[in-house]
């Protein structure tokens, strides 16, 4: 897409997320989970269309964070332990999501993502399961096997309510699977005060060399005194 130059109150260039979500659609599952991660750390309360800020940071229109969202793939998946088991849920939702939407998702995906992982600052009690509560007719969890099993899926009937509500617990859904399929890349920034969460490559330690250069200085500077 290309990039113009907007003033801050012009409405975004299309007036529907479709071109996103065909593109979500066709994205491999771990690019389409660090574009997740890539989600939740973006604040939608800052103005949309800074294109001036490199990709990392970048915020994107509400609107394609929809279509983005809403494109990930509904399909039935297995943990490693081949114990993961997820029911197909049908999303359609002819509208893009809201900003309320979309930052009620941002804080529901941040909180499940960082509880079933283990991650930052989780109390003990909450570790290792991911209620997801906003499915309207039943109750789904994810739970963490002990030493990296897998998950366990547990839920009641599932039902699609229809067009109002179902976009959010199928994306929570879909995004819940993408975690369970990457969960040991699902790490979070090891400098104190980033603490993103982002997909890591091997050992990789924080979210990008800057911090991770950052970190290294900080150390030495303790060492040194
Ligand atoms: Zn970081």
């Amino acid at each position: 897409m290309a990039r113009k130059t907007r003033g801050p109150q012009q409405p975004p260039p299309a007036d529907d997320d479709t071109e996103a979500m065909i593109q979500a659609a066709g994205l491999l599952p771990d690019k389409q989970i660090a574009e997740v991660l890539r989600f939740i750390r973006t604040d939608l309360n800052s103005e949309p269309g800074m294109a001036w800020l490199p990709p990392e940071n970048a915020t994107r229109p509400p609107m394609l964070w929809s279509g983005f969202l809403k494109g990930l793939p509904r399909r039935p998946c297995a943990s490693p332990s081949g114990r993961l088991k997820v029911q197909w849920l049908a999303v359609r939702e002819p509208r893009p999501l809201s900003r309320a939407i979309l930052q009620r998702l941002q804080q529901d995906l941040r909180d499940g993502i960082n509880k079933v992982l283990g991650l930052g600052a989780v109390p003990m009690a909450f570790r290792g399961i991911w209620n997801l509560d906003m499915i309207p007719y039943g109750r789904l969890s994810m739970t963490a096997e002990p030493g990296g099993g897998g998950f366990v899926w547990q839920y009641f009937h599932v039902v699609d309510v229809g067009a109002q509500d179902a976009p959010v617990p199928g994306i929570v859904l879909a995004v819940a699977q993408l975690v369970a399929e990457h969960a040991d890349r699902i790490r979070v920034c090891q400098l104190h005060s980033c603490n993103v969460i982002f997909l890591a490559n091997r050992h990789q330690e924080f979210c990008t060399t800057t911090h991770g250069q950052l970190a290294r200085d900080q150390t030495k500077k303790k060492k040194g005194k």
